[in-house]
């Protein structure tokens, strides 16, 4: 067979891994990175001795080949955490999943879900036809009510109606019956769901991770960026103003992208690709000139009122990631077409915010501020996701194009996600030689 050439555009996880394993297969390959340092959504900065995620990342694995190749790589960098969060309901704190800790809620608002839950928990027959009738139906009225609802719609920037519940698959804690009426009677620490521990690098923030699966890649480009994708021609070009040809495209970059750069989509095509929803990430970071005063993890914000949605303490996770004596924090707000974003207030309210729920007491603790504004957050599976998606997927691949990871496949998936991704574009590329 000729040597074919394969391309891949975009070093993040997916990009990085999809050459990693083509490389182990001894497959040559170019990735072009439009950013000039690799990492995508796993980079970190460095700033006056403070390190800050882009927003918050922790580690989960549920595929025991991708925690064997991560530990092999970070080896002792990598350190296991039990996860200690919370989520703000009112004047006080309770612990996270909040289905399964009513116990800390007022008792009228606790009994109310409990009821609600009972009542459901008895008559588990029905099709969801949409994410709100899951929630209602699996949780109840009450828990529907006072959490699931307003955080979801909050964090998703939609009516939950108009969501399916195709992404759910482990990513919201389902717990049995019996936890949940333990965790109605008393406090109950023991964790639980996918994300009840954790994996985190000790030092150097998340970026340790795409740094290490690009260490010994052969051919990584960074400020490369693909202007245009001609498929026909099988050809990118590129920012620089060179071309290049291919026999195999790996595209992890976010399909509305796509469809900007890959002029002449048939209509058919180009308005799948027109129908895709996304809601983005303000992710705004601070420096705190004192050490903090507890350990947790990250904390919920289901209330409306407050701009942001989760507010992590990633110091209490890596204290490496601040100078010694000082604290940080990263603020998540969500916003979308649908919810714009009023950008030139977000940042006095998010401070004002903090000091309403005593996270700071007055502006002049943060010493350090850092923005991450991120435009492609979380996919939306809308009523129409699937068809689109399927069908702007399923043409780019009828033209020698795998469009894959997070956002070149269109789906909600983690940091793990993503490397297998990566990797099976690889085992489908290997398959051609
Ligand atoms: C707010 C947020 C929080 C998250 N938290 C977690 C978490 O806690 N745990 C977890 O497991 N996962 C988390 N994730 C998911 C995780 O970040 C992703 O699954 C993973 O990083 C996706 O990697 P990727 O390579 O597919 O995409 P990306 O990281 O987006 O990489 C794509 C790359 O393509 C490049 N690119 C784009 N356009 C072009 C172009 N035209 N030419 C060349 N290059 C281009 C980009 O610069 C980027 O480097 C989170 C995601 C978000 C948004």
């Amino acid at each position: 067979m000729a040597k074919k050439k394969v391309i891949i555009l975009g070093a993040g996880l997916t990009g990085l891994s999809a050459a990693w394993h083509l490389q182990k297969r001894s497959i040559p390959y170019i990735i072009f990175e439009k950013e000039r340092s690799i990492g995508g959504l796993c980079r970190s900065k460095k700033i006056d001795g403070f390190t800050f995620d882009c927003d918050g990342h922790m580690l989960h694995f549920r595929h025991r080949y991708v925690f064997n190749l991560v530990k092999s790589l970070l080896g002792d960098n990598l350190v296991k955490h039990e996860r200690n969060a919370w989520i703000h309901f009112y004047d006080r704190l309770i612990r996270y999943p909040f289905q399964a800790n009513l116990f800390g809620l007022p008792s009228r608002i606790a009994r109310e879900c409990l009821t609600g839950y009972l009542k459901v928990h008895k008559n588990k027959l029905y099709e969801y036809a949409n994410f709100e009738d899951w929630i209602k139906f699996t949780f109840g009225y009450g828990i529907a009510k006072h959490f699931m609802i307003p955080y979801n719609s909050k964090f998703w920037t939609l009516p939950l109606k108009e969501l399916t519940c195709d992404w759910l698959a482990g990513f919201i804690p389902i717990p049995t019956r019996e936890q949940v009426v333990l965790g109605a009677k008393r406090d109950v620490p023991k964790q639980f769901g996918y994300n009840a521990s954790f994996w985190y690098p000790r030092s150097g923030g998340i970026n340790e991770l795409p740094k290490v699966l690009a260490c010994g890649l052969k051919d990584v480009r960074i400020g490369c960026r693909a202007k245009r994708i001609d498929l026909k021609k099988k050809e990118i070009s590129l920012s620089s103003g060179g071309k290049e040809t291919f026999d195999c495209l790996i595209s992890t970059i976010p399909l509305p992208e796509v469809w900007h750069i890959a002029p002449d989509l048939p209509a058919s095509v180009a308005v799948s690709f027109k129908k895709l929803k996304w809601n983005s990430i303000f992710n705004f970071n601070i420096g705190l000139n004192h050490c903090g005063n507890h350990n947790r993890h990250w904390i919920y914000f289901p209330d409306n009122k407050l701009c942001f949605f989760r507010v992590g303490f990633i110091n209490n996770i890596s204290s490496s990631l601040v100078p010694r004596g000082k604290s940080s924090m990263y603020i998540e707000v969500a916003y979308s077409r649908e919810r714009p974003l009023d950008k030139r207030k977000i940042i006095t309210n998010i401070i004002r915010d903090l000091k309403s729920v005593n996270l700071i007491s007055c502006p002049d603790e943060v010493c350090l501020q850092d923005i991450n504004d991120i435009e492609y957050g979380y996919p939306i599976y809308d009523l129409f996701y699937k068809h689109s998606r399927d069908n702007a997927v399923g043409f780019l691949r009828e033209n020698g194009v795998i469009s894959c990871g997070r956002y070149g496949s269109w789906r909600y998936m983690s940091m793990e996600d993503a490397i297998q991704d990566g990797r099976r574009a690889a085992d489908e590329v290997g398959k051609l030689f």
